[in-house]
């Protein structure tokens, strides 16, 4: 067989994001031998992306603000099927967290007297997010890579190798995890560069591979996103989770077509924008739900004077998570009120002045004067939803981030749970820190625990799993060769057209026929052209067998929810269903078929459920599941 380097570690970090980062950091910081794979270059990761800021209850700007606030808005922003445990641990966590990133050097935007400044987002009840501008992820990045940077800088003082416990592998993508009797051994993967294998030996992996969003055709996503960890995981025997779920940011670009989808970020919103339909009007009052209705303004009057007095008003409509902004965006398309080019406007241009928009929101300034050439100092932009984030993800233990495979450790995007239906903007850029932590935590009381009892992959597999990867080559010269392009194009269009942000049982049922026969199809993905050198064709043949899997798992997953909640919309089923909410749908991998199993959420803490009021309880769980439990005094 071919030649494959081999490198020994304790700990593989695969991805090189926020999750990914926090996690190599903390392993490497309790002495442990870390290696960090990215099929990027490193620094590139999604969540340089990341604009708008990372939610934390430090109470800066709005001194009411502490966890237990931030808890609740979570759990319903996720509409109560968020993993409790993993909602509490990120509320409490989440400051530590950011002042932690300072220690480290980043530097937050600042309030009048110095503090970390914090800025309004949909759902969070106070402003909560800290932010760098609207590059924020560019921050969090930066900082993160600094430090690991430093790490190396002590290991070269020490070990003369600035590479001794901390190395990073950048444009290296894993294609297998390697396995001995069930326990995780080790990675295996190819050089981006120049094909060549790799195989990374060590008994701990930690997925931080972010998301899946490439599988839709229009995405804020970028093109890493291609539900790798999500399918490394259940190939090696882990559970995915709440695979039904997929977030439709409201406000994507819609407009020239190479652009659309590209994120426009909430803070737009956050600091004063409004959505309005063709003819100028405000749309979103009518869409404020039944659960929403104490807390967000029923006329312009009232939601504009919370900006400067937040106590005596409540929240503008344009501020509901982003489940319930997209979906109404979806409808006043569909009933004819869009923009030309099928979207709404929304308008910073008649709320802040020429300064204000180019201080606060420099990005998207130049995003849209460069892409469309459009000047949001004077001009409205037109937006529409775009498949942003996934809820569903591996199934991890709260508090270790440990999933079912001993040895298999996964944070961030590719983790499931901790956002339940829907995740509130900023949350994710602080579950990275927080959960990201926690895996290098579990990574390293596992190791400790498995002692000299290191499990090893075997030859085999390893020959295996590199004629897996070569198999694109060989099917070029059959008649039944097919082009990764090609394949990636429809699964794209099936996913958007009959997966997407508005679902229907037959209209899945139909995806799920045709997700069969192209993965029938994909069996034969043929390189058609160029050699193991840096070869984007191959690469997508790979990925491809990632992409079609995770996409029957969400397809799977939504047929089987027969209700509406969050970030799954079905014509068929409207109604958000209390019966439902304790079920979580977990996807499985068993003799090469997706299998989805309903599995019991374990009941909320007592003391966690006393935060909010019965009368609220009431809206989302079961009477059965209420008994006993005193009105909360929030
Ligand atoms: P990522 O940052 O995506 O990193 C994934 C890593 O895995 C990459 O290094 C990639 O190369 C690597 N990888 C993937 N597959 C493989 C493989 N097979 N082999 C090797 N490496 C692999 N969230 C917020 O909280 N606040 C915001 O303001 C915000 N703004 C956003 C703006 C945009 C435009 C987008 C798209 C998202 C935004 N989000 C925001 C969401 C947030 O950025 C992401 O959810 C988050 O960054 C994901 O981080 P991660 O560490 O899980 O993964």
């Amino acid at each position: 067989m071919v030649e494959i380097e081999r490198h020994d570690y304790d700990v593989i970090v695969i991805g090189a994001g926020g999750a990914g980062l926090r996690a190599a950091i903390e392993t490497r910081m309790r002495g442990l031998r870390t290696a960090v794979v990215c099929k990027s270059l490193f620094g590139k990761a999604h969540t340089v992306m990341a604009e708008g800021g990372i939610a934390a209850s430090m109470g800066n700007v709005n001194s009411s603000d502490d966890w237990q606030v931030h808890y609740r808005d979570t759990m319903r922003g996720g509409k109560f099927l968020n993993n409790w445990r993993m909602a509490e641990l990120h509320a409490k966590e989440a400051p530590q967290r950011v002042w932690e990133l300072e220690t480290y050097g980043a530097l937050f935007d600042r309030t009048g007297d110095g503090r970390i400044s914090q800025r309004n987002f949909g759902g969070h009840e106070y402003p909560r997010l800290a932010h760098v501008g609207d590059r924020t992820g560019l921050e969090l990045i930066r900082t993160l890579q600094q430090k690991i940077v430093s790490l190396q800088q002590d290991d070269h003082a020490e070990h003369g190798d600035y590479e001794a416990r901390l190395r990073v592998f950048a444009e290296c993508t894993v294609t297998e995890l390697l396995l001995d009797s069930g326990r995780i051994a080790g990675a295996f993967g190819y050089w981006r560069e120049n094909g060549r294998f790799i195989r990374l030996h060590a008994p701990t992996v930690v997925l931080a591979t972010g998301g899946i969003g490439k599988s839709f055709k229009v995405t804020s996503n970028s093109w890493e996103y291609t539900g790798d960890g999500h399918a490394l995981a259940l190939r090696a025997g882990a559970s995915l989770i709440n695979m039904e779920f997929v977030q439709f940011h409201p406000t994507g670009m819609v407009y020239p077509p190479s652009v659309k989808g590209i994120l426009v970020t909430e803070s737009v919103r956050g600091d004063g924008g409004v959505l309005r339909d063709c003819e100028g009007r405000r749309f979103m009052f009518d869409y404020i739900p039944e659960v929403f209705k104490d807390s967000y303004a029923d006329d312009e009057q009232e939601a504009d004077r919370w900006y400067s007095d937040p106590h005596g008003n409540r929240r503008p409509p344009e501020l509901l998570p982003r489940d319930e902004v997209a979906r109404a965006i979806n409808n006043e398309v569909k009933e004819g009120r869009g923009t030309p080019h099928g979207g709404v406007y929304l308008d910073v241009a008649s709320r802040l002045s020429t300064e204000e928009i180019t201080r606060r929101l420099p990005s998207m300034y130049h995003q849209f004067r460069e892409l469309a050439d459009v000047d949001i100092t004077s001009e409205k932009m037109e937006v529409g939803p775009t498949c942003h984030y996934v809820m569903g993800g591996v199934e991890v233990d709260p508090d270790t981030a440990a999933a079912r495979v001993p040895g298999l450790f996964a944070a961030g995007e590719v983790a499931g749970g901790m956002h339940g239906s829907n995740r509130l903007g900023g949350n994710s850029l602080s579950d990275l820190l927080v959960f990201g932590r926690r895996a290098g935590l579990g990574a390293e009381q596992y190791l400790r625990q498995l002692g000299a009892d290191r499990p090893e992959a075997s030859e085999p597999d390893v020959d295996a799993a590199a004629r897996r990867a070569l198999a694109p080559f060989d099917a070029g010269e059959s008649p039944a060769a097919e082009n990764a392009y090609t394949v990636h194009a429809e699964l794209q269009q099936i996913m958007n057209d009959l997966v997407g942000i508005i679902r229907d049982g037959d209209e899945m049922r139909s995806a799920l026929e045709s997700l069969a026969e192209l993965e029938r199809r994909s069996r034969n993905l043929a390189v058609m052209e160029g050699n193991r050198q840096f070869n984007p064709g191959w690469h997508l043949a790979l990925d491809m067998s990632n992409m079609l899997l995770v996409s029957e798992c969400v397809a799977k997953a939504a047929v089987r929810r027969t209700e509406s909640r969050g970030g799954h919309t079905r014509d068929d089923h409207p109604e958000m269903d209390p019966a439902w909410r304790r079920t979580v749908l977990a996807c499985s991998w068993r003799d090469g078929a997706v299998e989805v199993t309903e599995q019991e959420q374990p009941p909320v803490r007592a003391d966690l459920l006393e935060l909010f009021e019965l009368a609220e309880l009431r809206k989302y769980f079961t009477e059965e599941e209420l008994t006993g439990i005193p009105d909360g005094s929030t």
